[in-house]
């Protein structure tokens, strides 16, 4: 339960953290093309404000240029030309003495006496400005004034501030000098932004980013405000939405690891519980005289079916001397096989059955004991009862060569099992004094082949011939490999040629049936 949980928080993590991490990059990403966007956005309006200053400036200059009687038909004439020419000047004329004195919109209002307040500011450089003036002819509008020298020019705040922008980012134009606000977009509020331009834009808003830029020339400045495009912003709703998702993977993985390790337990606890039932199988492959045909013994070979299936005995018998259980196995296979052959055996003094064993059945005696025990008084010769081992349960040798010698001497021949296939020398294997050598199928295999291989086969054969040990051919399953063998003096031999290994039923009568015939031994495929 531990291992689900930990794979249920593994799952979490490894589905939220990714998630978060890359969430939380992208919305720094976003964060910072946001203010650079932003701060583009004030330079581009501060170029406005400058555009619109210099129109101002430029259209007084050039009423003045003309030299004209003020407020005479040719300067009123010059003056609609100016407004005309200058995009952003919506009035133009002459005033002195705080009076409007006349302007194409207004015309001659000299004897009128339209008061003219006291400017606001005034420039370094002589300019007197009104900010919010009210026109004499309307009482909504308020215009920005500039005058110097008698001349003045109107415009509309709006100049200064309608910037196209699709996302109607707010923007305030501001007097540096007196640090008011002189023009404000629709929708932009006058307090928000004044404070934001005092805090040189360093407000902290998660809603708001703000930016703002000064005039290089002029004692301008603008702010401007952008919507801040948070993906955290909906974090709690992020992240149980990934949190569900890493639950479900989590739980998933936990279940999926639950399948491993109840298959991995359970497979190992079938077969404890097969052996404890008697619930393997044991089948018997005939070995053959290959001189004489004649079927001198059979090897007893273990089978388990496991929910219909059969288990391979590489697997299981692997999977048994892994989790101590071979003992139990080779002692069930030990049973079976005497319950199955004990008539045969007995019939038939110099047949035999051999029965393999593993490394941990030739540490201890137990193993001999119970054969011994077994054997006592069944009418069986110990010759009957053959034990065979892989090069691989030789590892312990001193252990293993004692077990083999006490074997030997109650009688039973020891057989080496897969030889060639481990790592042990013949002349080494000798010193364990066994009787027979089995040479595995893969070298009888390359008989008649041209394989690099092929010289392993008549190798062991010779060796084994000189140090005096019978030798038994696994795996024949074509003609010519008997007559290799048997032209190299190999004496035995098993394999699908001769016959499959069989339940006892069909071993007795496929027996009987070559006795009956005086036959050869005939081959189970070609
Ligand atoms: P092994 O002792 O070398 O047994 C011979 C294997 O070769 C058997 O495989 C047999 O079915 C197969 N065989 C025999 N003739 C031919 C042939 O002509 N062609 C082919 N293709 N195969 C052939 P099996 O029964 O699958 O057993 C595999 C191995 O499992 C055995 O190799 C043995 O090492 C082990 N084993 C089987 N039963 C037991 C057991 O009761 N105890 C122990 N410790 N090991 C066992
Ligand atoms: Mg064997
Ligand atoms: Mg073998």
């Amino acid at each position: 339960m531990s291992l689900i949980a930990a794979y249920i928080a593994l799952g979490c993590a490894a589905t939220v953290l990714p998630v978060l991490v890359s969430v939380y990059v992208a919305n720094e990403h976003v964060a910072r093309r946001e203010q650079a966007d932003l701060r583009a956005y004030a330079a581009k309006a501060v170029i406005r404000t400058d555009l619109v200053t210099y129109q101002a400036r430029a259209a007084i200059a050039e009423l003045r240029a003309e030299h004209a009687e003020p407020c005479s038909p040719e300067y009123l004439q010059r003056a609609a030309r100016v407004i005309f020419n200058h995009l952003y000047v919506r009035d133009a004329g002459a005033i002195g003495d705080g009076r409007y004195l006349c302007s194409p919109l207004f015309g001659d209002v000299r004897t009128q006496d339209v008061v003219l307040p006291p400017p606001r500011w005034r420039s370094s450089d002589g300019y007197q400005v009104w900010f919010k003036q009210k026109n004499p002819l309307s009482d909504v509008r308020e215009d920005i004034q500039v005058a110097r020298d008698g001349e003045y020019v109107s415009i509309d705040p709006q100049s200064f501030v309608d910037i196209i922008d699709p996302a109607g980012r707010p923007i305030a134009t501001i007097n540096t000098d007196l640090n008011l606000i002189i023009a404000l977009s629709a929708g932009a509020d006058a307090e928000d932004m004044l404070n934001a331009w005092k805090r040189a834009g360093r407000i902290d808003s998660s809603e708001w980013n703000y930016a703002v830029a000064h005039s290089s020339t002029r004692s301008l400045g603008v702010v401007v405000k952008g919507r801040r495009t948070s993906l955290l912003r909906d974090w709690p709703g992020l992240l149980t939405m990934w949190l569900s998702m890493g639950v479900a993977l989590g739980a998933a993985l936990g279940w999926l690891a639950f399948k491993l390790i109840s298959r991995q337990v359970s497979f190992q606890a079938s077969l404890e519980w097969a052996i404890s039932r008697k619930a393997i199988d044991v089948v018997y492959q005939p070995i053959v005289s290959l001189a004489t045909n004649e079927c001198v013994g059979v090897e007893a070979l273990a089978r388990w079916t496991l929910n219909g299936r059969e288990i391979s005995p590489d697997i299981f018998v692997a999977l048994a001397e892994q989790h101590g259980l071979i003992q139990s196995l080779t002692d069930l296979v030990l049973d079976k096989a005497l319950d199955d052959l004990t008539e045969l055996l007995r019939s038939q003094p110099s047949f035999y059955v051999s029965v393999n064993v593993s490394g941990d059945d030739l540490c201890t005696p137990r193993f001999l004991n119970l054969v011994t025990a077994k054997l006592a008084g069944i009418g069986i010769r110990a010759a009957q009862i053959r034990i065979e081992a892989t090069e691989r349960s030789f590892l312990n040798a001193d252990v293993t060569r004692q077990t083999i010698a006490a074997f030997r001497s109650a009688g039973h021949p020891i057989y080496i099992d897969d030889f060639g296939t481990g790592y042990s020398s013949l002349a080494y294997l000798h010193t364990f004094m066994i009787d027979v050598l089995k040479i595995d199928k893969s070298f009888v295999d390359t008989i008649g082949q041209d394989a690099a291989s092929s010289i392993v086969a008549p190798h062991i054969i010779d060796m084994a011939h000189e140090l005096g040990v019978e030798i038994v051919a696994e795996g024949i399953e074509r003609t010519e490999q008997v007559e290799y063998l048997v032209g190299r003096g190999v004496q035995y031999g098993q394999g699908w040629l001769f016959a499959k290994p069989m339940r006892r039923e069909e071993l007795v009568a496929w027996l009987e049936a070559r006795r009956a015939s005086h036959a050869p031994a005939q081959p189970a495929i070609q």
